[in-house]
Formats: C-alpha cells, structure tokens, sequence
C-alpha cells in the first residue's frame, strides 16, 4: 500500500512549451510560472536552457522572480548543457538541475551512436558535474521503458551513487501498460537499493492515452514525485495532464492514501491562462478542465444534481475554482432546471409564469442545441412584457420565391377571437407586416427595423427591433426568436399591441 506526499513536478514550460506552434516570450513563461507557484506545484520545469537564447532568458526570469517553488532547468548528460542550466537557475530560491540521457538500446544505437558503457560512464560523470553545482539534481534515463531492465538498474544505481537526489524513471514513447509500468517501477526499486532513499519520479507520454493511468499505476507502486503539464500539454500527445493527476489523488483520497500540495481551487485559473498564452484550447469534454466538466445535461442528472450534487457529481465545480457548474439546458432539460436556472440569474419563475416560460423555452431548446443563461434571460424578459398583450400571434405562413410576389398569411388572437390577415406584395418581411395589419384592421407604417444577433453562435437568438407608425404616432415592439422571420413578426405585433394599450388604436 502506498502512502504520502506527491511531488508535483510541472513540466508545462519545458515539455509543454515543445509543443508546436506554442511559443511563449519570458514575460508569458513567467507570467504562466507565477500562476504554477499560486497553484501550488513543487517544481517548475522552466525550460531546457540550452536549447535557445530566449530559452535561457525564460528560464533565468523565472529563477529570479518567482519564489516559493523549486525551479528547475534541463540539460543533456554534456558538460556545456549542466553549466548552461547551472547559470541560468543559480538564482532561483530552490534550483535543481535535471540531467538525462536514454538508456535503451534502440535510442544508444540510432540517436547517440554509444556503447552502454560510454551511456553509463557519462551518466556517472555528469550527475557528479550537477551535484558538484547544485545541492538538488534529478537524473532521467530516457526511454526507459523500453531499456532492458538490468542495465537500466546499473544506471540508476550509479546516478544514486554520484549523489542525485531525484531519480525519473520516463515513459518516453507512451508505450507501457499501467500493469505493466507499476511492476517495472517495482522491480527496479527492488534491484537498486538506493532508490529508496531518493525520490522516484515517473513522466509519462499520452500517445496511448494512457499517461495519467500509468502515472497512477506508479504512484500505487511507490513512485513519490508525477511529471505532469497542464491541460496535458507536451510533446505529440501530450503528458500526463496534471489536473487529472491531483483530482483523481484528490477525489480517491481514502483509497489511494496520496495527497498533493496543490491548492486545486487554482486549477480552473490555470488552465484557462496556459490555454490563452499558448493558444492551444481545451476540448469541452476533457477530464476536470472542460468547458462541459461538470455541465449536465439530460433531463434525469439535471435533476438529480440539482436536489442533491453528489448524485452525479463526484467532485465538485468549486473545488477546481469554478464558481457554480454551469448547466447548459437543452432539449432533455426538465421544468425544475429551467427553474433553478432562473434562480441563479436572479429571475423567480412560478406557477403559471413558470408554465409560460417553460412552453416557451422548449420550443426554443427543440431549435438551439444549447440554451444558455443570456439566452434564458432574455427569453424570460420578453415572457414577462407578453403576458399584457392584447393580440397574440397565433401562426404566419409566408411564401418566398425569386420570381413570383411574396404571399403572407397570418392568424392573430384577439380576446379569444381569431383574426385571419392576408398580403401579397413587397419583400416577405413587408408582406408579413401587412398581413398583420391587415388581420387586425390598421394602416401601420414601418419607421424603423433592426436586427441583432443576442447570443453567439449558428443558431443565436435574433433580437428584431421595429417601430411602427400607427394613426401618426410610433410605437416600438422587440422580440426574440432563433426565426429572425419569426421574431419580425412577434416585434411588429408587439409595437401593435402598444399601440393599443396607449390608446393609438380605437
Ligand atoms: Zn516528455
């Protein structure tokens, strides 16, 4: 059984800073590492030092402006990288140098074209180099999962033995199985005995999508520090993504017996900057960071979160720093939610009214695949203006075509008498407006016509605007429809009606 503390060790400015097209300048680097510290991440990888000037800069302002966090830099088992690094964190409050070199055959054959003694020898060599710098050095053996498991262990004892204080043992390739990977780490803690008086890190890729459960599978073998990234940023697919790492250490507390020191009400922060410096956005579905995380849906889970969260919900949107979870209604969505919903805009909804908005908002929600909070609010407000009116539009037809006048038909209900208007001339919108004044007796003039998308969107809600002239005076009608025809005919039946209340019409 496992137990303790987990390092989290972020890797988001190094390994997810390699992602391509992302390239962050010093001020973002830092900006993105002050966010980490707030987070509460032991250990920033701030960057592979060598590997550029703008690199080493980075990682330099990094070292010198953020406190409260070690800082860490990257660099090749060679003497110029460890001195590069070396420079560019000995500033840092806590620096660490993080030295590697790969380990299996495949890569000492193609890659560095060196015997498994020559990879032993440097691995010696430049650990004893970083040690001799810097008090707190990390040693990785790339590929090692692909290594074979006894040269492997000779390795790491020697990277012990030179005085590394933390030894990562990488998924490289995101190839290992989480069986698997948990009984590697195992086996070689049990093959170097020194491991167990150092710190053993795991950093796995996702191109299985398996890089959190082998995480995972190591921790529960002993593994005591996660090499992870936000929003699962990082070469090719990606590392393990750090949210899920720390929700699942945090949501399975009383299982797995691990914690973190991550203050995850930071997380949601965190994501959401890394995503918009980087411009690399987070699908709607991910794990804890999606938009639609903690969004439900059907009909059934709407209602159960709502009488009580933890029917569908094993974490909550506040613990990752999200002030509320944000239901998104939709076709499946019940009366209570579309209530409750209201609530939180501030807008009480009963009885009739209730009923009202209801109707209203399904036929709506059987149109626009997600009805959101500005679009319930203005649904609401024109329900609420409806409910005086003296003439209702009942239905409209309205044929048109590129080579024949436009024909209109409309039904409008007045004190429970149905009034039927017809028209054939114009524009379709002008043959809808003289329908209605047709049906209802009057000569309207139309002054003014405005058009406005009210939410984002394909299918956004269009908000028409019209004032109509009626016997000299104007009056102005406003209606709602994702139908911009629809809403034409709503608003122009409206400034109707308030021709009416005001006593324009006899
Ligand atoms: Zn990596």
């Amino acid at each position: 059984m496992s137990s303790g503390r987990i390092t989290i060790f972020d890797t988001t400015l190094r390994d997810g800073e390699q992602s391509p097209g992302i390239s962050l300048n010093a001020l973002e680097k830092v900006e993105i590492a002050e966010q980490l510290a707030r987070l509460g991440v032991d250990v920033i990888e701030a960057g592979f030092p060598i590997s550029s000037p703008g690199d080493f800069e980075g990682v330099q302002k990094i070292a010198a402006e953020v406190s409260g966090v070690t800082v860490c830099a990257l660099a090749r088992a060679v003497e110029k990288d460890i001195r590069t690094a070396w420079d560019a964190i000995r500033e840092a409050e806590r620096p660490r140098i993080h030295t590697f070199i790969s380990t299996s055959d495949v890569h000492l054959k193609y890659q560095l074209r060196k015997s498994r003694d020559e990879v032993l020898e440097a691995a010696k060599r430049m650990v004893s180099l970083a040690v001799s710098l810097c008090d707190d050095v990390e040693f990785s053996a790339m590929d090692a999962t692909r290594s074979d498991p006894e040269f492997l262990a000779a390795v790491l004892a020697a990277a012990v033995a030179e005085g590394a204080t933390t030894i990562n043992i990488p998924d490289t390739v995101g190839y290992a199985l989480p069986s698997e990977f948990g009984d590697f780490i195992r086996r070689q803690v049990e093959m170097v005995p020194g491991l167990k008086d150092v710190t053993v890190s795991v950093h796995c890729h996702n191109d299985l999508g398996l890089a959190v459960a082998n995480s995972l599978a190591a921790v529960q073998a002993g593994a005591k520090q996660v090499e992870c990234a936000v929003n699962g940023l990082g070469e090719r697919a990606g590392n393990a993504s750090l949210e899920e790492m720390v929700m699942i250490l945090e949501t399975r507390r009383s299982s797995l017996g691990l914690s973190t020191g991550i203050n995850t009400v930071e997380i949601d922060r965190t994501s959401k900057l890394v995503s918009q410096l980087t411009g690399y956005e987070v699908q709607p579905n991910k794990a804890i960071v999606g938009k639609n995380a903690f969004a439900h849906e059907s009909g059934i889970h709407q209602d159960g979160v709502l009488k009580e969260r933890t029917t569908y919900e094993i974490m909550s949107a506040s613990s990752i720093g999200r002030s509320r979870s944000d239901i998104v209604l939709g076709k499946h969505s019940g009366r209570h939610a579309l209530k409750v919903a209201m609530e939180e805009l501030g807008i009480e909804l009963d009885g009739e009214e209730l009923d009202q908005a209801f109707a209203r908002f399904k036929k709506i929600a059987d149109r626009k695949k997600q009805v959101t909070a500005v679009d319930l609010e203005h649904l609401v407000s024109e329900e609420l203006r409806q409910q005086a009116d003296l003439l209702e539009l009942k239905s409209y037809e309205v044929t048109s075509s590129s080579e024949f006048i436009p024909t209109c038909q409309v039904i409008i209900e007045k004190e429970g008498e149905r009034l039927l208007g017809k028209s054939f001339s114009g524009g379709s919108m002008e043959s809808i407006f003289q329908a209605i004044d047709d049906a209802v007796g009057i000569q309207g003039k139309l002054k003014d016509y405005q058009v406005r998308a009210v939410t984002g969107g394909k299918d956004a809600l269009g908000e028409v605007r019209v004032v109509v002239e009626v016997n000299g005076e104007d009056y102005a009608g406003t209606a709602l429809s994702i139908d911009v025809v629809e809403a034409s005919a709503k608003a122009y039946v409206r400034a109707v009606n308030n021709a009416y209340r005001a006593g324009g019409v006899k």
